[in-house]
């Protein structure tokens, strides 16, 4: 950091236990608290300094120190931005918590985020992957994103092609902004359509939908079944410390896909709509022999494979090491690459 003096809202050496939800150990040399745009361009030229954006600290692997400024997102606010003949248009603060602004939305009448239910993290990181589950993608509701051009030191609005979203991809990630914060999601803006059907499709949902005789179920109940099963296969991070899956879901080519089912012909995998197939990362970790095994103080998650868990008092590196063993385990057995979700700090 430069020699002039910290901002108010700049704090240095500060310890980062309980700032992730992997619960590893870490100081950052500098963490500022983002409650504006302005305090974002008034960091803007601070620019010799290595930098990262920490939301709710449930994609990151604290490797030990960081010796840069971290932006902990606490740019609040939710509220109807607008409506037409077609949907609701809601736009929340970068700092605003996922799963509080999906039954917020649910409160007010606006379905649309409910397959989204739990998912851990602020708003602001949910673009940054695209994040989806039961078949449901943040892509879907996304109308445009507000971001802060820390280069150019103002902000820009991004429209949904301009986010590139895939597969637990954007933008972001293709260029490097979620590792350097050059770019900086402050708001996001959701388009909740209002010929609103439910999607029940997937296994798990479809079963627990079942299981509580709704046939019909509206946006809260679908809600509710997600979160219930969400519940029964995630470990809660405050009495588990996780980072939710570890790895990503392989996408590999139709050839690929055709050689792994001949060697496992009940390989759960879905076809993409470019041909290309989509694996269970769960399943592989569990048949290469991982499931509910430890290394030194953390293991994979005994109820789900796809979730490293923090036994206690782990290191970063440890994390490492496991994740390493898995993928290595997973190559040798089937000639695939799992690629880790989180962010290594
Ligand atoms: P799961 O439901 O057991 O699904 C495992 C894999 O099979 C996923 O790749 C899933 O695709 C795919 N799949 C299952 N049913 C499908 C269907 N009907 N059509 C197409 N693909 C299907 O996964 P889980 O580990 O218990 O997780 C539950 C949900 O939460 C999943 O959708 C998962 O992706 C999601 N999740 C998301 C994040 C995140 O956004 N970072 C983190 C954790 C879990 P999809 O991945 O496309 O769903």
């Amino acid at each position: 950091m430069p020699a002039r003096a910290l901002p108010d809202f700049v704090t240095a050496d500060v310890d980062l236990a309980g700032r992730t939800t992997l619960a590893l150990p870490g100081r950052a040399a500098y963490l500022a608290a983002i409650r504006s745009c302005r305090q974002l361009a008034q960091l803007a030229g601070w620019q010799a300094t290595r930098r990262f954006v920490l939301g709710g600290g449930s994609n990151v692997v604290l490797s030990g120190d960081f010796d840069g400024l971290l932006l902990q997102m606490a740019i609040a606010g939710r509220e109807l931005a607008g409506e037409d003949a077609e949907a609701w248009y809601v736009r929340a603060g970068a700092g605003e918590n996922w799963h509080q602004l999906v039954l917020w939305t649910l409160a007010n009448g606006w379905p649309g985020l409910e397959n989204l239910a739990l998912i851990p993290g602020t708003v602001g990181a949910a673009p940054i992957q695209n994040i989806g589950a039961y078949g449901l993608e943040l892509g879907d509701r996304l109308q445009s994103l507000e971001v802060f051009d820390m280069d150019r030191g103002r902000p820009l609005q991004l429209d949904r092609p301009a986010c590139r979203l895939a597969y637990r991809d954007s933008v972001f990630k293709q260029q490097g902004w979620h590792l350097d914060a050059r770019r900086v999601v402050t708001s996001v803006t959701f388009r909740l359509p209002k010929n609103w059907r439910p999607l029940t499709g997937y296994a798990d949902l479809a079963a627990e939908l079942e299981r509580r005789q709704l046939a019909r179920p509206d946006a809260r109940q679908i809600a509710d079944a997600v979160i219930a099963v969400r519940s029964r296969k995630l470990p809660d991070p405050a009495v588990v410390p996780n980072a939710g899956s570890f790895f990503q879901n392989p996408v590999v080519s139709a050839e690929i896909g055709e050689r792994l089912r001949r060697q496992c012909p009940d390989l759960p995998c879905h076809v993409q709509p470019d041909g290309r197939l989509k694996i269970a990362a769960g399943w592989l970790i569990e048949q290469a022999g991982w499931k509910g095994r430890d290394l030194g103080r953390v293991g994979m998650y005994e109820k789900q494979a796809l979730v490293l868990v923090n036994r206690g008092s782990a290191l970063g590196s440890e994390v490492m090491a496991l994740a390493q063993a898995v993928q290595d385990a997973v190559r040798r057995r089937f000639a695939v690459e799992l690629t880790p979700e989180p962010v290594v700090l």
